[in-house]
């Protein structure tokens, strides 16, 4: 097939994907979550507190995207899977409990109202046992690209107001499920009454007699974590609450006022979720000049950093073949030689390294604090100052 049709034909399908994946979770989104514009969520309030001026964004423009120009279907193919990651590793994990018939309840909504603020929280999966202890376990997914050692800050502010939530209004008809609320007539049940509908089990009138948890499990494509537990806390729940209000106030000003997100807070130094920001093209976080010039030096950039990586995979993979040939071929120590190369495989000593804080252990044991941090000061080298190239994508918005 000649190239040009060839490449033809690959874009044609990689756009077909993300035009499926933009409409799949508009829909989704729909579907579970109803118009994001009219209350605060929780991981809105989480946005909120990384960011006041994406967080605004959000829920004036939404995160709906279209696939306009060409050359922007990588990011926007790359944006998609990421936000929908998430997506499948829930129903994937639904299925798992309800294989395992556990006594779930998927995306519990919670209705509430702050100083006339409208917040809703959606729970992912709530556990609900009176076996012994009544005992309530609230577990919110979260796909990462790879598992941190602790938990953001934004989504432990997310579960701390779901857990605060579902105890202050244990007994406040605020409970139900999306969709199945509007089908009650729109009142929803106290949290007993949902679990004597669901499951046919009486709790406690009062949540203090419950042992109730949040927990966080965090999923990559080959890993998972969990952090928990997340106990129920009345200043988490304020800090929640006060923030809700503040972004609600920020958002609707800048609604009435038409002036978009202008004149909002960004997010402090360093952010991750800033490449990925749908808002990034005119943050003011990063004003600068415009030299379209270096352009074709960016792309050629990031297409060989991507050639880099896909490199090294496949260099990793014919190494790990190699040596397992070697090992097969049974040759006790000697080359194997081929064409114009040989190879072998040899034992190599481990590297060795040295822990610091062991050291710092048994000095302090030896010496005490005041000389083990001056031996340690005098031992310690900084490295010369350099350039570093910071390299960031604008997502254009259409
Ligand atoms: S680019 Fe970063 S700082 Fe700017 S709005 Fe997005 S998340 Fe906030």
């Amino acid at each position: 097939m000649p190239a040009q049709i060839h490449e033809e034909r690959t874009q044609g399908l990689m756009a077909l994907i993300a035009r499926g994946l933009v409409e799949t979770s508009a829909q989704r989104t729909a579907s579970s979550l109803g118009d994001r514009s009219q209350y605060i969520g929780m991981s809105d309030i989480g946005r909120a507190l990384e960011c006041p001026r994406a967080a605004v964004g959000r829920k004036l423009f939404g995160n709906g995207e279209k696939l306009v120009h060409q050359h922007d279907l990588p990011s926007l193919l790359a944006r998609q899977l990421r936000l929908q990651r998430g997506h499948w590793f829930e129903a994937g994990i639904a299925q798992i409990f309800r294989q395992q018939r556990l006594p779930v309840i998927e995306q519990l909504e919670i209705v509430t109202s702050h100083h006339g603020v409208p917040i809703r929280a959606h729970l992912d999966f709530v556990f609900a046992s009176t076996v012994g202890q009544p005992t309530v376990r609230i577990l919110e997914l979260k796909s990462c690209e790879n598992i941190p050692a602790t938990l953001y800050s934004s989504y432990e502010t997310q579960v701390y107001g779901q857990v605060g939530l579902l105890h202050s209004l244990w007994d406040q008809p605020a409970f139900g499920v999306h969709g199945e609320l509007e089908k009650q007539g729109g009142s929803g049940f106290t949290f007993p009454q949902i679990c004597r509908e669901k499951f046919g089990v009486e709790m406690p009138v009062h949540p203090s007699e419950v042992d109730i948890e949040a927990w966080v499990l965090c999923l990559s494509m080959s890993d998972a974590k969990a952090f928990g537990p997340y106990l129920s806390e009345d200043t988490m729940l304020a800090l929640c609450l006060n923030k809700a209000e503040e972004l609600w106030l920020e958002f609707d000003a800048s609604k009435v006022s038409g002036a978009g997100l202008d004149g909002l807070a960004t997010a402090q130094g360093f952010h991750p979720l800033c490449s990925w920001c749908e808002f990034n093209a005119d943050c003011p976080k990063f004003d600068g000049l415009d030299q379209p010039q270096w352009s074709d030096t960016l792309e050629r950039l990031k297409d060989l950093k991507a050639r880099q990586g896909e490199l090294e995979v496949e260099i990793s993979e014919i190494e790990d073949g190699l040596r397992t040939a070697y090992a097969l071929s049974d040759v006790g120590g000697s080359w194997i030689n081929a064409g114009r190369h040989r190879f072998r495989v040899s034992a190599q000593n481990g590297r060795r390294t040295l822990n610091k804080e062991q050291l710092r252990l048994e000095l302090l044991a030896v010496l005490g604090e005041e000389k083990t941090d001056a031996i340690i000061a005098r031992c310690e080298s900084e490295g010369k100052p350099f350039d570093r190239l910071t390299v960031s994508r604008i997502n254009m918005r259409s």
